[in-house]
């Protein structure tokens, strides 16, 4: 149903809304950069992931095949800082919050990424291009690594609109070595201290810098070029104003991306989040206290480019909404309604017509949302006169599942997770041990299942198994 006119997005390099148009016909490659993974992810995050989900959904909705790429940052200095401090090696660290951020994603129902590709699996690609940017004149080697010199690069600042000597000041903070052409350079590729992971390079042993991880990757799956790009708004500068610098000097092909959509910040009660502020709020934190759908819809609820600031009494505010929509389903699902008027019928095509025009606006969730709660208001109001027809039911409920396979807060379920057949088999073995009174070895099966993450719990109607959370 979504299928069928062209939509307009919001281009931060054009800073204009644009009609969407693939370069290859009904084919979208987008890329999102995706998290370091040196901690748990936070409700900032959560904002951004949520988003592009819905953007993916969306245009898979309107008949798009989206080729969904998102890169993991697993080897970069806050995680070696990290590891040193929790005194465990990078590859664990980097691993155990890779599987964290997987967890998250997955309870917030992000489940649209074709896929997701390491930065230290693809080494070799860096390598090429950090190669390929010294035979063309755009970087050059120095005691501590190997830099991009933006002075090279004619269209430098051109995402972001800053002038080299802006840009230069805002980067030497981040990338400090006197021995760099411009304050601005940014590494390519770090030379590794003695206690570093390293990898074998042409030019001696070192790590990756950063920016070079995205177009090393966004070039081996999709070429030099593609159709979107996205973000947090703060990664614009420097980080995809580098991205562009990389890829265009590397081909000679402009532009590297056609659309570049990035979310707005995130603030809690209208501060950044900061670890010095005290205010930094972990997905893992949200969920223990709210459910992954609340925090769902509280993203899909604010448009992608708007600030959102977190507050309780903004998510009581969308705890209510989502009761009210829960209401109202139930009693569509359930009922069974024989109208006993012959008004005209609800024109749900409309409402759905009107859905699409605002998604086809630069994915304009909130005035998406109000559209479903419009035709609610009305349908309660024809429920109360005894109104509704079970066609207008069932055309709405309809109505709300397609929606759903983007929005996704609808008809959220939890998630169970499957218990291992490992475990199964043991807590089967445990039970018939105990039934032949032999306690002391059902015991030690009860401790090596409990070794193994799990929880056993006997109950009346038999054993209750439940996953150990640490
Ligand atoms: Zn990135």
């Amino acid at each position: 149903m979504f299928f069928n006119k062209a939509m307009k997005v919001y281009n931060t390099l054009t800073q204009k809304k644009e009609i969407l148009r693939a370069r290859k016909d009904k084919e979208i490659k987008m890329f999102v950069c995706g998290p370091t993974v040196y901690d748990f992810s936070h409700v900032g995050h959560a904002r951004t992931y949520i988003s592009f989900d819905v953007i993916c959904k969306y245009l898979r909705e309107k008949g798009y095949k989206v080729f969904y790429l998102q890169n993991i940052t697993d080897i970069d200095d806050k995680i070696l800082n990290r590891a040193k401090e929790e005194k465990v090696s990078w590859k664990i660290l980097s691993k155990k919050f890779e599987k964290e951020y997987f967890k998250d994603m997955k309870a917030l129902k992000v489940d649209s990424v074709t896929k997701y590709a390491r930065a230290t699996d693809h080494i070799k690609e860096i390598i090429s291009q950090v190669k390929r940017l010294l035979e063309k004149g755009f970087a050059y080697q120095i005691s501590d690594g190997i830099y991009y010199d933006i002075s090279k690069f004619k269209d430098y600042g051109k995402l972001s609109k800053r002038t080299v000597l802006q840009a230069e000041d805002a980067v030497s903070r981040i990338d400090e070595s006197v021995e760099k052409k411009n304050k601005g350079d940014f590494c390519l590729w770090k030379f590794s201290k003695p206690d570093e992971p390293k990898w074998k390079s042409p030019w001696g042993e070192g790590r990756p810098g950063w920016h070079i991880e995205d177009t090393a990757i966004t070039e081996k799956f999709f070429g030099p070029q593609y159709d979107i790009h996205g973000g947090a708004r703060d990664l614009i500068f420097p980080h995809h104003e580098a991205e562009i610098a990389q890829m265009e000097a590397i081909s000679g092909k402009v532009p590297m991306v056609r659309y570049w959509l990035h979310t707005g910040l995130l603030t809690v009660k209208g501060q950044k989040m900061s670890k010095s502020l005290k205010n930094f709020i972990t997905i893992r934190e949200f969920l223990n206290k709210y459910s992954p759908r609340l925090l769902r819809f509280f993203v899909v609820k604010h448009h992608y480019r708007s600030p959102i600031d977190f507050n309780e009494e903004k998510l009581f505010q969308a705890k209510k909404e989502l009761e009210k929509l829960d209401e109202f389903i139930e009693k569509i699902s359930k009922s069974k309604f024989k109208s006993k008027t012959s008004t005209p019928l609800l024109p749900i095509k409309k409402y759905e017509k009107k859905f699409i025009s605002a998604m086809d606006d630069d994915f304009n969730t909130p005035k998406a949302i109000s559209v479903l709660f419009e035709l609610i208001r009305k349908a309660n109001h024809r429920i109360s006169k005894e109104a509704l027809t079970q066609k207008e039911a069932q055309e709405i409920l309809n109505f709300f599942k397609k929606v759903d396979r983007v929005f996704g807060f609808i008809f959220f379920k939890k998630i169970k997770e499957k218990i291992p057949e490992e475990i199964m088999r043991l807590v089967k073995e445990r039970e018939k041990l105990r039934k032949e009174g032999d306690f002391e070895s059902a015991d030690k099966i009860r401790a090596k299942i409990k070794e193994m993450g799990y929880w056993i719990e006997d109950t009346k109607k038999g054993p209750r198994i439940k996953k150990l959370e640490f």
